[in-house]
């Protein structure tokens, strides 16, 4: 049975995460591609997409890339924040901390 956890990239699991659309139906994997897919769920590396959205990303071999940027650092973040912190999964300092220092109560993920 494959491994899957919950996105740990946003808390707001229905909306599209690209156009705040409130009924996205697909997910994204982070670092994509078939031999990367099932990673990227076991350590909840993926996004909700509408399916528009979620098209026109993977025609874009640059967002593909940044995607997988994305997918690594929040990797890495996760690494240090399970391995320090003894904190309940879905609390996040240093998204708070982002929110206030770079647009006001907003956030891009
Ligand atoms: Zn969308
Ligand atoms: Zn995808």
């Amino acid at each position: 049975m494959k491994d899957i956890v919950k996105s740990r990239v946003t808390e707001e699991h229905e909306i599209c995460l690209i156009c705040g659309w409130r009924f996205a139906d697909h997910t994204h994997h982070l670092i994509c591609g078939i031999s990367n897919r099932d990673f990227a769920d076991k350590y909840g590396l993926t996004i909700p997409v509408c399916a528009i959205c979620h098209n026109e990303l993977h025609k874009s071999g640059v967002a593909v890339r940044l995607s997988k940027m994305l997918g690594q650092a929040i990797w890495e973040k996760n690494y240090y924040k399970d391995l320090y912190y003894n904190l309940n999964r879905d609390e996040d300092e240093a998204r708070d901390r982002f929110r206030e220092l770079f647009n006001g109560n907003g956030s891009y993920l």
